[in-house]
Parts: structure tokens; C-alpha cells; sequence
């Protein structure tokens, strides 16, 4: 086995990882992708060929697996046991949040992890973690180099107005703006465009990222020039356990009249609302589609509504829309959510076609649709992977 580069991409309760194989002609070319979930309550390991062939791996771990050091312990155990003497090149991170100052990847310090550990409060749903993992390689990988891979890098060339944060100048000093967020998928995305979707790649296109965090970009010729997430990841389209774009008097009242604190505004704005608060039943798109509770109905419409809403936003943004292109959990695999927002989007000149949908084509809009939609499926891994392998100076990652 041949040495390899390790992508990692590390959330509150499970540790994604992803094995970049360096091939005799010098490629990188995946090798393994897998998992560990569960971390603090029920940990298990699951992992896969890369190529999607069958898993190599899946079994519960002990309890011992209770956070990210323990986590990466047993990635690195079997990493030792699969890759016997292969080298780890290089680990990419993907880090959510580079703030002002980290506009591309970029080779951690512990300077950098500082100025990172200060954006803590910017994404507190993810960046902890995410910096957790770093901090446990330089421990248990000491001297093997790490890239991070900032969510917010491929936005920022938006014009000032996109980026605006309202407020009085004084406050804006230290980096309060709009950031925008999923920038590794929608990076991903568009450098996908010109082989998957040629017809519209040079085009006005809007990216759907919808997940358990959701969101949209405006590609204006495969450059962002808008998105619905902003200065943190709560903004814009209704998510999982987020609720998307509040008016901020929401929050005086919060904080005002119902008396809480901080930590619970937090806690109600990044785990307690969205999908979740609305249906009080799941966070998950799957467990509310079909569910005939009428809160579980309410909280597909009001996804829906807001989807569709802000595509319109963005369609004004961009003077009109060429193609649409859903990708993430929600967006990949559930035909009927992408039914629903391309019905309300019909007056754009969007028109399905009902079996592509179904079946998650690639093209899934009719033919006389004046708007071309598209199903891309994101792969946000080997966009860490190619950063880590250019940052490096090692090879280029293939798709
Ligand atoms: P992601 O954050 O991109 O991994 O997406 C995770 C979310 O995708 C899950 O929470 C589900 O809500 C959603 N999802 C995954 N598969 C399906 C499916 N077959 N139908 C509806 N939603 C799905």
C-alpha cells in the first residue's frame, strides 16, 4: 500500500474520514471512507472501499471511545493495520469557520490554531470539533502535517453588498460581516459543473445545499456571489435543529422577556429549532416526510417555503436563473422535497421531469424546462483532499 493522504472531518459525535491513496502513476485516487459515530454514547466504526464496494469494516467500539483523542486513537490503530509501512503524507481538516483573516487553506501552526480557537463562538455546532481533531493529530501524529480547509474560503470573493452586516461601522472592526458557509461543497460542486452540466457551468446558476445544515449559492460563471448563510451558520433557509433567517427582535425577546441566557439562546438557535423545533418529532428529513402529523407537515412546508423564497432572492441577485443543482442528504435522495421547492419555483420556468426526479438522475428537469436542474452528488472529502495534496506540494487528487 502506498502512502497515503488522511482527510478528516470531525462533528460533535462522529469523526468522518476518508483515505487518499498515493498510485504508482502518482495519482491520489481514494482508497477508504468511513465513520466513527456514536462517540460518547454507542461508538462504531464503519468503513468502506472507496471505489463503493463493499464495507471493510463495521463494529461497535467500547465505551473507552468517548471523544475525539480516543476517536482518532482507533483511527490511527487500524490505519497501522490496513496501510502496514505506508507513510501519512499529510491530514486535511475541514474547519468551518477561517473569520477574517484565513481566505484559503492552509498549513496549521499553533498560531493558527489560536486565531481559530478565537472563531469558536462563530460556529459553535462545529468549529470546537473540528479544531479537537487537529489537536489530537499533533498529538498522536506528531510531525505529520495538517491542512485546514475553511467552509468560508470560496465565498470570499463576493461584492462588499452580499457581505454587508448593517450595523454601525464601529462594531464592524472585527470581522462582522457575511461570511457564508458549505463552501467546500459548493467549491466541489462547481468544478464539477463543466463535465456534469456543461450547458449552464458559464451560467447563472443556484446551488441548493440541503442537509442536516442547509443552505444556497449563487454561481455567477462557477464564482460565488451570494449565499444564504452569513456571518454564522444560522442564517437563511430553515435546517435540521437551525432555524434559519429570525428576525433579530426574535432574539431581544428571547433574551428580554422570556428571561434566558445566553447559553440557552445558543442552545435554542443551533440545537432546538429548525426541523426539529418546528415538528418537536425529528431533526430528520426522513422521519418527517410521510409522517401524516400535521407539525411533521408544517415542518416540510415552512423548508420548502423557505427554500423557495430565497431562490427567488438569489435569482434577483444573480438577473435571472440558468440552473438549479440540489446535492447533500436532503437534495441527493429525497425526490419529493426537491418536487415541492421546483413546483414553487415554477414561475422561474422551472419544469420536472417526474421519472428523472424519482429516479435521482442527473438531469432531472424536462426537456422545454427554460431553467436545466441538475443532481450533483457533493464530495466536500476530495475537495479537502486536493487543497491538502496542493498545500503539501504532493500530487493532484483525481475525481
Ligand atoms: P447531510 O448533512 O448532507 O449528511 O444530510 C443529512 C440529512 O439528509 C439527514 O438528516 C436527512 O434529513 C437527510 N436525508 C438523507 N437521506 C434521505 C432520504 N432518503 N430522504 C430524505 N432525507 C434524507
Amino acid at each position: 500500500m502506498g502512502d497515503y493522504v488522511l482527510v478528516l472531518n470531525a462533528g460533535s459525535s462522529s469523526l468522518k474520514f476518508s483515505v487518499y491513496r498515493r498510485s504508482d502513476s502518482d495519482a491520489l485516487e481514494i482508497d477508504a471512507r468511513g465513520q466513527i459515530d456514536g462517540i460518547g454514547t454507542a461508538p462504531r466504526f464503519t468503513a468502506a472501499r472507496g471505489d463503493g464496494g463493499a464495507g471493510i469494516k463495521n463494529e461497535g467500539l467500547n465505551a473507552a471511545v468517548c471523544d475525539a483523542p480516543s476517536a482518532l486513537e482507533h483511527l490511527a490503530g487500524w490505519l497501522r493495520s490496513r496501510y502496514v509501512g505506508a507513510q501519512v503524507l499529510g491530514v486535511g481538516h475541514r474547519v468551518v469557520h477561517g473569520g477574517p483573516r484565513y481566505t484559503q487553506p492552509l498549513l496549521v501552526t499553533p498560531a493558527v490554531l489560536d486565531d481559530l480557537r478565537a472563531l469558536v463562538p462563530l460556529a459553535p455546532l462545529h468549529q470546537p470539533h473540528n479544531l479537537a481533531a487537529i489537536e489530537a493529530v499533533s498529538e498522536r501524529l506528531t510531525g505529520v502535517p495538517q491542512v485546514a480547509c475553511f467552509d468560508t474560503s470560496f465565498h470570499r470573493g463576493q461584492p462588499a453588498v452580499a457581505t454587508l452586516v448593517p450595523l454601525p461601522r464601529n462594531l464592524g472592526a472585527n470581522g462582522l460581516q457575511r461570511y457564508g458557509f458549505h463552501g467546500l461543497s459548493y467549491e466541489y460542486v462547481a468544478s464539477m459543473l463543466p463535465k456534469a452540466a456543461p450547458g449552464i457551468a458559464t451560467g447563472r446558476v443556484i446551488v441548493a445545499h440541503l442537509g442536516s445544515g442547509a443552505s444556497l449559492c449563487a454561481l455567477d460563471k462557477g464564482k460565488s456571489i451570494d449565499s444564504t448563510l452569513g456571518f454564522t451558520a444560522l442564517d437563511g433557509l430553515c435546517m435540521g435543529t437551525r432555524p434559519g433567517a429570525l428576525d433579530p427582535g426574535v432574539v431581544l425577546y428571547l433574551f428580554q422577556v422570556l428571561g434566558k441566557s445566553a447559553a440557552e439562546v445558543e442552545k435554542i438557535l443551533y440545537k432546538e429549532s429548525g426541523l426539529l423545533g418546528i415538528s418537536g418529532i425529528s431533526n430528520d428529513m426522513r422521519h418527517l416526510l410521510g409522517n401524516p402529523a400535521p407539525e411533521a407537515r408544517l415542518a416540510v412546508d415552512y423548508f420548502v417555503y423557505r427554500a423557495a423564497r430565497e431562490i427567488g432572492g438569489l435569482t434577483a441577485v444573480l438577473g435571472g436563473v440558468d440552473g438549479l443543482v440540489f446535492t447533500a442528504g436532503i437534495g441527493e435522495n429525497a425526490p419529493e422535497v426537491r418536487r415541492r421547492i421546483c413546483e414553487a419555483s415554477a414561475w422561474l420556468g422551472v419544469r420536472l421531469d417526474p421519472d428523472a426526479n424519482r429516479r435521482s438522475a442527473a438531469c432531472i428537469s424536462a426537456a422545454d424546462s427554460r431553467v436545466s436542474v441538475w443532481v450533483i452528488p457533493t464530495n466536500e472529502e476530495l475537495m479537502i483532499a486536493r487543497h491538502t495534496s496542493r498545500v503539501l506540494g504532493l500530487v493532484e487528487a483525481g475525481t
